[in-house]
């Protein structure tokens, strides 16, 4: 379905599977760069993820797909970090949205690694982290 059509509020992902979902906001707000250059809309941001709560911009154009059954809305978001990545979290990681340190809001499990909110691009790829907080309440 194409963005312009989906209603206010429906959830939807950009790619069938994809890990993160959006709503559509109803009332978009612009943004400081002007108008989407693709598609020139003039309040670009015009959906939320539901999981971290950001702002997202979807073309009015673009194909994405409509969530309806509840398992389509589930949101499987964490990753497992051992070893080396999970010790390089440890030190230099942080929360994609609050920024705040990985050390302050993360705990090594007894086998040194760590269960975390991954927070993923409109692609569904993973691109950073997120502490508790800021995964949300429904998790
Ligand atoms: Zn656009
Ligand atoms: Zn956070």
């Amino acid at each position: 379905m194409r963005f312009n059509k989906v209603k206010p509020g429906s959830l939807f992902a950009c790619v069938l599977g994809a890990r993160i979902v959006f709503y559509k906001v109803s009332q978009p707000e612009t943004w400081e760069e002007g108008p989407c250059p693709a598609c020139g809309d003039a309040a670009p941001w015009n959906a939320r993820s539901v999981s971290s709560g950001r702002l997202a911009h979807v073309c009015k154009n673009e194909e994405v797909v409509l969530l309806e059954s509840k398992q389509d809305r589930a949101i499987h978001e964490t990753v497992y970090l051992q070893g080396d990545d999970a010790r390089r979290f440890f030190k230099e990681g942080y929360c994609e949205s609050c920024l705040r340190p990985a050390g302050e809001w993360a705990r090594p499990d007894r086998f040194g690694g760590c269960e975390v909110h991954g927070d993923y691009d409109r692609g569904g790829n993973l691109c950073g982290f997120l502490c508790s907080q800021c995964a949300g309440a429904g998790s």
